[in-house]
C-alpha cells in the first residue's frame, strides 16, 4: 500500500503543477493533502483531504498563511535551484496539530511550481496522513520490547526456537500418509533425529547459559541436536505431534543434556511466541527438574513409609479429623477462656459435642480387631464417641487440653470402650505436627494395656502379699524390743498404781499426789497403747496414707524399736541428724519399714565382726532429705551390688531376699531413690533420697 501511494505522489506532482486552479475536482479524489502557498507562505488551494486531515475548512485556509494554520515552517524553496531547501529535501514526515489539537503524523512531499510567464512561484506540497501506521509501530516496538524483557526475566531458562525447517519437513513427508502423525513419527527415530538436527536455537537468555553451562549465548545457538538425548526422543514427537495440531502450548518432563554432555531431568514447556506463529517462532522453557523429582521422590517414599507404618502398625493407629475442633477452640480463646480443664469442668457438655465433632479419616487393622469393629469401613467417617465411656473421659479430656494448649504430643493410661461395649485398658499416644495442626488432623497409636494392666495388677498384689510377709516376719525380729517397749510402761503403771494404793490407804490420801499418780498410769498407757498400735499397724496390711513425716523422727522412732536388738549384737548407734529437716510427704508406716529393714541388715551384717558401729545421717541436698545408714559389717561383694534390690536375692541361709526389694518399691513409690555402697576400709552403706516438701 504504502509503495503504490508513492508512485501516485510522484505521477501527480507534474499534472498537479499544470492542474493547479484548472480542475480542483481531480484533487478532492485524492486521499492525501494537497496544500499550495506561494513563496511568501499564503495559502492559495486547500483539498477536501486536507480539510478531512487538518479540521480546516477550505474557506477558513485559502488567503491565510501557512504557519497560522498548521503551525510549522511553510518549506523554503531555493530561487535558484528550485529545490527545497530543507537539507535539499523534497520529503519529510511533519507532526502537526489538527484544527481541535490532535497531534498527526504526516509523510508530505513537496512540488514546486517554477515562476514562469509572469505566474508567481508556487509550491504544493501532498501529505499523507500516517499517524495510525507510525502509532502500530511503535506499539509493535514496545511489544517487542515487552518479548525481549520478559524473554530474559523468566526464572526459566528460554529458548526462541525456529521450527520453520521442521514444518517443512514433516508436512512434506505425512502429506502421503494416513496414520496418526505421532505414532508414524515415533516408528522412525531416524527421521526424527533429522528433525531434530532441524529444529534451531535463535535465542537463549541468560539463565539457558547457566542452566546449560554454556560459556557465551553463541555456543547455544543452533541445532538443538546436541542438546536433546535419544531418551528423549519420544517427547519430541510429542512435541512435534501437538505443534502440528495448532495447540499453542506444550509441557513434558524430560531428560535435557547440557553443554558440558551431562544429562538432568527436566520441565520442557513450548508455547507459540504472541504473534510468531506466522513464521514459525517459539518460545520454550526449561527447568531443571531434578531436585523436584528428588522431592517427589522423597514424598511418595515418606508417604509409603507413612502408609506401611499406619496399615502395618502392630498397635493401633488412628487420623482423625479434628478441623470442628479447631473452630470450637478458637472461639473458647476469642471468649478469654485460658483453662480449658477448668472450662469443661463448668460446661460438660463441651466434651461430648468435641466428641461428636472428631471424625475418623482412617484407621488401621489393628484398631478394627483392637475395637471389635467388623471392618475399617465400620469405623472411618464416623465421630469418636462411641469409643469413649462418658464416666472415664480423663484421658480424653486431657488429650483436649493438651492441644488446647498447643502441645504436639500427648500420652496418657486410660480406659476405652470396643464397638461390642468391652471396655479395655489402652495407653493413648496423640501427635499432631504443626502441619498436621494447622490442616485440623492428628494421629492417635492406642496400644492395648489390658493384659499389661491385670499383669500390673497381679505383680502389685504380690508384692503387697510380699511386703506384707515381710512385715510380719520382721515382727518376729522386733519381738524382743516390744516386750521391752511394753514392759517399761507396763512395770511404770503397776508401780504408780502400787504407790497409788498406797497413798489411798492414808487417813487423809493426798489427792495432788493421787492426781500426778494418776497421770503418770495414763500417759504409761498411752505409751504401751502406742506400741501396740504401732505393731498392728505393721501387721495389718492396709493401704498407706500420706502425710508430712519427719525423718528425724521416724529414725528416732526405729531406733527406740530396734533398742533391745542393737544392744544384744553390742551395736553402737550413733545418729547426725540435720537440724530443722524439711519433711517428706509420705506413708509412715512404710518409711519406717524401710529404715526398720536397713537398721536390721546393718545389724545381721555385723554379727559377724568384732567392730559394730552404726552411724545414721540426714542431710538436706538441693530439694531432696537423704538418710544414710552406714555400718562396719562385712560390706557387699562387687558382684552383688546390682543385685541387691532385685526380689529373692540373699546371702543368708535363712533370708527371703525381698527386704531391699520392698524397700526400693517403697521409695520409688514416694518418688525417691535407694543406692548401696562399700566403705572404705568396711562395712556398707545404704542411702535413700526423699524429695522435701
Ligand atoms: P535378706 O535380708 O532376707 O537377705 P534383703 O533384701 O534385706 O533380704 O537383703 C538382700 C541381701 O543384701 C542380703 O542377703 C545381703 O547379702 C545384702 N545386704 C543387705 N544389707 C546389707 C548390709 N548392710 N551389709 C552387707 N550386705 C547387705
Amino acid at each position: 500500500m504504502k509503495s503504490t501511494r508513492r508512485v501516485i505522489h510522484s505521477s501527480l506532482v507534474p499534472e498537479t503543477v499544470q492542474l493547479l486552479g484548472v480542475d480542483c475536482d481531480v484533487f478532492d479524489l485524492m486521499q492525501e493533502s494537497v496544500i499550495a502557498f506561494d513563496a511568501n507562505g499564503r495559502i492559495s488551494f486547500w483539498n477536501a483531504a486536507s480539510e478531512r486531515i487538518y479540521g480546516w475548512q477550505r474557506a477558513d485556509t485559502v488567503g491565510r498563511l501557512f504557519q497560522e494554520v498548521l503551525g510549522d515552517q511553510p518549506w523554503q524553496v531555493d530561487d535558484t535551484s528550485g529545490n527545497a531547501s530543507d537539507n535539499g529535501a523534497c520529503s519529510k514526515e511533519i507532526h502537526r496539530r489538527t484544527l481541535c489539537g490532535r497531534e498527526v503524523v504526516i509523510q508530505a512531499n513537496l512540488a514546486i511550481q517554477s515562476k514562469s510567464a509572469g505566474r508567481a512561484q508556487r509550491i504544493i506540497e501532498i501529505g499523507l496522513d500516517v499517524t495510525v501506521q507510525r502509532q502500530a509501530e511503535l506499539e509493535a516496538r514496545v511489544a517487542q520490547r515487552q518479548y525481549r524483557n520478559v524473554f530474559q526475566a523468566v526464572a526459566a531458562s528460554a529458548w526462541e526456537i525456529d521450527f520453520t525447517a521442521v514444518r517443512v519437513l514433516v508436512l512434506g513427508w505425512l502429506k502421503s500418509i494416513d496414520e496418526d502423525p505421532r505414532q508414524w513419527l515415533k516408528a522412525r527415530p531416524a527421521l526424527v533425529r533429522e528433525l531434530i538436527r532441524a529444529t534451531i536455537v535463535t535465542d537463549v537468555n541468560d539463565r539457558g547459559i547457566q542452566l546449560f553451562r554454556a560459556s557465551n549465548r553463541e555456543q547455544l545457538l543452533g541445532s538443538i541436536d546436541r542438546y536433546w538425548p535419544e531418551a528423549s526422543t519420544d517427547d519430541f514427537c510429542e512435541w512435534i505431534a501437538s505443534a502440528l495440531a495448532g495447540e499453542t502450548f506444550f509441557s513434558r518432563e524430560t531428560r535435557q543434556r547440557r553443554h558440558d554432555g551431562v544429562e538432568f531431568d527436566a520441565l520442557f514447556t513450548a508455547s507459540f511466541a504472541p504473534g510468531a506463529t506466522e513464521d514459525d517462532r517459539l518460545v520454550v522453557t526449561i527447568v531443571d527438574y531434578s531436585d523436584i523429582k528428588r522431592g517427589q521422590a522423597a514424598v511418595r517414599e515418606s508417604e509409603a513409609f507413612y502408609t506401611d507404618m499406619f496399615h502395618g502398625a502392630a498397635f493401633s493407629a488412628w487420623h482423625l479429623d479434628a478441623t470442628e475442633t479447631q473452630a470450637i477452640y478458637s472461639g473458647l480463646r476469642a471468649r478469654g477462656v485460658t483453662d480449658f480443664r477448668a472450662y469443661v469442668a463448668e460446661n460438660p457438655e463441651l466434651v461430648f459435642q468435641i466428641m461428636e465433632a472428631i471424625k475418623v479419616v482412617d484407621v488401621n487393622e489393628t484398631s478394627v480387631r483392637l475395637f471389635g469393629a467388623i471392618s475399617r469401613g465400620q469405623m472411618i467417617g464416623q465421630s469418636v464417641t462411641p469409643y469413649w465411656l462418658p464416666d472415664r473421659l480423663e484421658t480424653f479430656i486431657g488429650s483436649l487440653d493438651a492441644s488446647f494448649r498447643g502441645c504436639p504430643t500427648f500420652e496418657s493410661l486410660g480406659r476405652m470402650r470396643t464397638l461390642a461395649g468391652n471396655e479395655i485398658d489402652v495407653l493413648f499416644t496423640r501427635s499432631a505436627s504443626s502441619t498436621l495442626r494447622n490442616a485440623g488432623q492428628l494421629l492417635l497409636a492406642i496400644v492395648d494395656m489390658t493384659d499389661k494392666v491385670n499383669a500390673q495388677n497381679a505383680l502389685a498384689e504380690m508384692q503387697a502379699t510380699f511386703a506384707h510377709a515381710a512385715r510380719v516376719s520382721s515382727l518376729g525380729e522386733l519381738t524382743a524390743s516390744i516386750a521391752h517397749e511394753i514392759n517399761q510402761p507396763l512395770a511404770a503403771i503397776a508401780a504408780n498404781g502400787e504407790a497409788a494404793s498406797r497413798w489411798l490407804a492414808h487417813p487423809v490420801p493426798d489427792l495432788g499426789r493421787l492426781r500426778g499418780l494418776s497421770e503418770d498410769i495414763i500417759a504409761d498407757a498411752r505409751r504401751a497403747s502406742d506400741v501396740v498400735g504401732h505393731i498392728r499397724s505393721m501387721a495389718s496390711p492396709q493401704v498407706g496414707q500420706y502425710r508430712p513425716v519427719s525423718l528425724n523422727s521416724l529414725v528416732g522412732d526405729a531406733l527406740t524399736l530396734l533398742s533391745s536388738q542393737l544392744n544384744k549384737v553390742g551395736v553402737q548407734a550413733t545418729c547426725d541428724f540435720q537440724p530443722d529437716l524439711p519433711n517428706v510427704l509420705g506413708d509412715p508406716v512404710q518409711l519406717q519399714q524401710v529404715i526398720v529393714n536397713l537398721i536390721l541388715n546393718a545389724i545381721q551384717a555385723m554379727e559377724a565382726t568384732p567392730c559394730r558401729r552404726l552411724s545414721l545421717n540426714t542431710v538436706l541436698q538441693g530439694d531432696h532429705v537423704s538418710l544414710t545408714v552406714i555400718d562396719t559389717g562385712l560390706g557387699i561383694r562387687t558382684e552383688n551390688l546390682g543385685k541387691l534390690f532385685g526380689s529373692f536375692f540373699t546371702t543368708k541361709t535363712d533370708g527371703m531376699g525381698i527386704g531391699l526389694a520392698i524397700c526400693r518399691t517403697i521409695v520409688e513409690a514416694h518418688g525417691g531413690t535407694i543406692v548401696a555402697v562399700n566403705c572404705a576400709p568396711r562395712g556398707a552403706s545404704f542411702t535413700v533420697r526423699l524429695p522435701a516438701q
